[in-house]
């Protein structure tokens, strides 16, 4: 298996790279002034989490999309986002994508506990915490664990995955699709051709797209092309390192699909 790390999104890049990380600690509400049912997260850690007492909850930034935070409790710390504006299904997309490479026990990925909706509106995922060491680490082992990753993640439903998810805000269509090609032609090239339509009201693009779309086979016909599991939105912004220096992925929009195909070049902000 070979892993081709080093493409990265550029549009997803710019766009996160220009923020800086930031820290800030928020005193955390006392139980006497926030009811658990009034805040899904602390009635979380404060039962199925396991912790007595939160000690401290920090921002942390960096995101491109959601609130970060880090709870620290008696039972460890935890990782949470939030969007106040968007319902719970982009956190289960990237839940379904952090548990299906967890279960890989390959590469490094934060470990998914729990997704749901905020009574304020929006929604939430709590997950492992992990404390990200000094630099991206080492990027061979990188290469490697995820060619591991790619060996271990297959899928008996063909291509796609079990939801649609979001790169970047852009939806992303992972309808089941047993043809590698009609799958990369209709909800990889062809979903983004009809975005481009619909943003900028060209049809010049999207006519040449469909051509190469209908003159896709010929180039594949001695290729044997297998499901397998991809991060799927692998940038120099989801990629780190925990404290002992292991490769860490983050954020994923995972799917089942050509190896090859495991740095996404689609461009995010045509929705
Ligand atoms: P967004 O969904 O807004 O793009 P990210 O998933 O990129 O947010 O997370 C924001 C930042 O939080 C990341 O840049 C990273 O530094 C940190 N982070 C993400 N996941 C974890 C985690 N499981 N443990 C610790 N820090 C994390």
């Amino acid at each position: 298996m070979v892993a081709h790390v080093g493409i990265t999104s550029l549009s997803s890049s710019i766009a996160c790279m220009s923020r800086p990380r930031r820290f800030s600690f928020i005193k955390p509400k006392p139980l006497a002034m926030a009811t658990m049912h009034d805040d899904p997260i602390r009635e979380w850690v404060l039962s199925e989490g396991k912790a007595t007492q939160i000690t401290r909850i920090s921002s942390i930034g960096g995101g491109c999309i959601n609130l970060s935070n880090r709870y620290d409790t008696d039972a460890g710390s935890f990782f949470v986002k939030t969007n106040r504006s968007i319902g719970p299904s982009m956190f289960e997309g990237e839940a379904l994508g952090l548990d299906a490479m967890y279960k890989t026990g390959s590469i490094r990925v934060p470990k998914p506990f729990k997704v749901g909706v905020l009574p304020t509106g929006g929604s939430y995922i709590i997950m492992e915490f992990i404390e990200f060491g000094s630099s991206r680490g080492n990027q061979s082992a990188l290469g490697r664990k995820l060619a591991e990753m790619h060996k271990a993640g297959k899928s008996e439903k063909g291509f796609g995955f079990y939801v649609d998810n979001t790169i970047g805000s852009t939806p992303q269509i992972n309808t089941w699709t047993s043809d590698w090609i009609q799958f990369y032609g209709e909800h990889r090239l062809g979903y983004q051709l009809k975005l481009a339509r619909k943003q900028y009201g060209d049809s010049t693009i999207y006519e040449r797209g469909q051509r190469l779309m209908k003159n896709m086979g010929p180039l594949f016909e001695d290729v044997l092309i297998e499901p397998c599991l991809l991060h799927g939105d692998l940038w120099s912004g989801n990629i780190s390192s925990d404290k002992n220096g292991e490769p860490v992925i983050l954020d994923p929009a995972c799917y089942f699909s050509d190896y090859y195909m495991l740095a996404t070049e689609q461009p995010r902000n045509l929705a």
